[in-house]
């Protein structure tokens, strides 16, 4: 009893020490489960990875305690829990290159920051590149990386082999000519992450809120007021809406209408192997990348479903299509079973970049269009959210992230596929 009290909760090696030698009874609940009050300073709807980062940073960075988030189903229930886990910086684009640059700086303190093990692996990212072209794209690319900070090497293809002797070099269809290195790219745990800055906010004073559907947002005089929830009314001057895949369907609540598209991205895990698969491996042209989950499971996945939908599922012909692209690029993984698939519900923007800024009505913000590259982008995206809704000024590093880009015409289109949703 009185070790608890003296450690207050904390986690560290002697406390792990201590626990096990008194029979592990002193452990209390990462974070406490709060009645919903009246009112608070800001509410933040959404209890994803990027709705308790920024309720981690308006307290940490802004002293902003008085905030709660309110999460519908349980926290780390959505696309935080879904994906597969790939955390990079290597974005082309002036615009995007400097925000998910300053992510990764705050993915490598992060477990530190938080006092949580998050699982953060940098272990290594290769896009694969199987044309003359290709190669080129990527250099440019990689230099742009360099230009921003961050590491990039060019891999010829014996360079490749080195690395990942299990590919099919001479693939008649995409035989592979090389691939573009990002040593400092790679995976974290996605719901260790959610759980981290949820324990973290809690300890900072924020109430996180669970079972608590947000059905209604108050707006007077152009100003919002507040929202109508499952659980009540509650009042807040500040509320942002950061639900990934449910962005329309809450904005329509305070009349807007967004330039979104929900569609479904499937993920698949295989059973547990001995390492084999040291890296993350991304495949352009069949729309594959693969990792090795500290368990020993194959994370893969691929494209999206195609369609426009809220179903958190996906269906077969997109099944069969990513286990075909592995198949072209590592025939060994015909050996292992699948054991489990899920589907994501993603934030498609027609220009693929995201969208964090105010909205037309006073005191609402706005955070989503992630598509599906959001995991990675979680530590910025609460970073520069809180920034927002505390100065009201955009954070330096997503001041390319606009709403009204849509309408002025400075697109962020890193892909450079056109104004289609599902493409990018
Ligand atoms: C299969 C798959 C693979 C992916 N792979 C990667 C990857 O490798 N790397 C990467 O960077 N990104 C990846 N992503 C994308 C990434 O997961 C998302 O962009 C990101 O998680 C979205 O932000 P979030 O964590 O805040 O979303 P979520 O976790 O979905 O959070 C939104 C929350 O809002 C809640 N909500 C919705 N409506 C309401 C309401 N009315 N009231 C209250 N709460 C509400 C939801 O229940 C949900 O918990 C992948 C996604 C999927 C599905």
């Amino acid at each position: 009893m009185g070790f608890k009290h003296w450690n207050a909760g904390g986690y560290s090696g002697l406390r792990v020490l201590a626990e096990g030698l008194l029979g592990n009874k002193g452990w209390t609940p990462a974070w406490r489960d709060p009645a919903p009050k009246d009112s608070y300073d800001a509410v933040i709807i959404g209890g994803g990875g990027h709705g308790l980062s920024t309720a981690y940073y308006l307290a940490k960075n802004h002293g902003l305690t008085n905030i709660a988030v309110l999460e519908k189903g349980y926290l780390g229930g959505g696309n935080v829990g879904r994906n597969t886990t790939i955390v990079r910086a290597n974005y082309f684009l002036p615009g995007n290159s400097e925000f998910y640059s300053h992510s990764l700086k705050l993915w490598e303190g992060l477990e530190q920051e938080l006092n949580y093990n998050v699982m953060h692996s940098q272990r290594g990212l290769i896009n694969l590149f199987h044309s003359d072209g290709q190669r080129d794209a990527f250099a440019r690319r990689g230099n742009a990386m360099v230009n921003q900070g961050d590491d990039a090497v060019l891999l010829d293809r014996a360079g490749v082999r080195r690395m990942l002797p299990y590919l099919d070099f001479d693939n008649a269809r995409f035989p592979i000519y090389g691939g573009l290195y990002h040593a400092r790219g790679g995976t974290a745990r996605h719901d260790a992450v959610a759980w981290g800055y949820a324990r973290g906010a809690d300890r900072l004073g924020v109430d996180l809120i669970q079972n608590c559907e947000v059905t209604g947002i108050d707006v007077e005089g152009g100003r919002v007021l507040g929202v109508q929830t499952t659980r009540g009314a509650i009042k807040a001057r500040k509320v942002a809406m950061i639900v990934a895949g449910r962005s329309g369907q809450v904005a329509a609540m305070a009349g807007m209408r967004l330039p979104v598209e929900s569609h479904i991205l499937q993920a698949f895990v295989t059973e547990g192997l001995k390492p084999c698969i040291d890296h993350v491996i991304s495949f352009g042209m069949g729309h594959f990348y693969i990792s090795q989950s500290d368990k020993g499971g194959l994370v893969f996945g691929g494209d999206l479903d195609f369609y426009a939908s809220y179903a958190q599922r996906g269906n077969l012909p997109m099944v069969e299509h990513v286990m075909e692209a592995g198949m072209a690029l590592m025939p060994m993984i015909g050996r292992p079973k699948v054991l489990r698939s899920w589907g994501g519900i993603m934030d498609m923007t027609p220009d693929g970049s995201p969208i964090i800024d105010k909205t037309h009505i006073d005191g609402l913000f706005i955070d989503c269009g992630w598509n599906y590259g959001g995991f990675k982008a979680v530590p910025a995206s609460g970073w520069c959210m809180a920034h927002l809704m505390a100065t009201g000024e955009s954070h330096e590093v997503a001041r390319g992230f606009r709403l009204n880009r849509f309408e002025t015409g400075h697109l962020l289109d890193e892909e450079g596929t056109g104004s289609q949703h599902n493409l990018h």
